[in-house]
């Protein structure tokens, strides 16, 4: 796939505009506390040690890659890449700076379609089962980065649970053998 030229992106996509997002967590957990501003934070996933960024080497820049619009094409409207797709830019986990400091961030980690949560999951080796739920919120976007901004992942602070599901697995196997990637 071409990169996108990033001076095509509109000044002002309507990032408000988007209309859900979407974050996986085990059913036993009350979907209800992402409600609560006290509990909109993120850390880290894995070992959150202090030290030389290993997302970027040290160097502060990354490449970012939004998954949804590399599959369905680019989207202007996109919360993640405003139809960039492809692009170099400071690295979200250490925000430039080449090192690790351990912090949290407001907002609560999502993706703006349910095949880019699923890509990020498989990615990852997330271990999902039949306990696992697909949370589809709606809500504003953070004023934070995600840690993992560059492989799409955003901040948003949930105003509604729009619905919760158990993990659609004919997608998630389809995607997993890059049928649909
Ligand atoms: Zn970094
Ligand atoms: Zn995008």
């Amino acid at each position: 796939m071409a990169d996108i030229d990033r001076d095509r992106t509109p000044p002002s996509h309507p990032l408000a505009l988007w209309k859900s997002y979407f974050r996986v967590q085990p059913a036993d957990r009350d979907p209800r506390s992402l409600l609560d501003p006290e509990h909109q934070e993120t850390e880290p996933w894995g070992e959150s040690d202090e030290g030389l960024c290993v997302k970027c080497g040290g160097s502060g820049a990354t490449m970012f890659e939004c998954g949804m619009c590399k599959a369905d094409g680019p989207n202007y409207a996109c919360p993640v890449c405003g139809g960039r797709i492809r692009y170099e830019d400071e690295c979200p986990a250490c925000k430039g700076s080449g090192h690790i400091a351990h912090e949290r961030r407001k907002g609560v980690s999502a993706f703006p379609d349910e095949a880019a949560l699923y890509r990020y999951l498989l990615d990852h080796n997330a271990r999902l089962d039949e306990t696992t739920r697909v949370i589809e919120l709606e809500g504003e976007l953070s004023e934070e980065q995600d840690f993992d901004a560059d492989e799409g992942a955003l901040l948003i602070r949930p105003r509604r649970i729009a619905d919760v599901h158990s993990l659609d697995w004919q997608l998630l196997s389809s995607l997993s053998r890059g049928v649909v990637r």
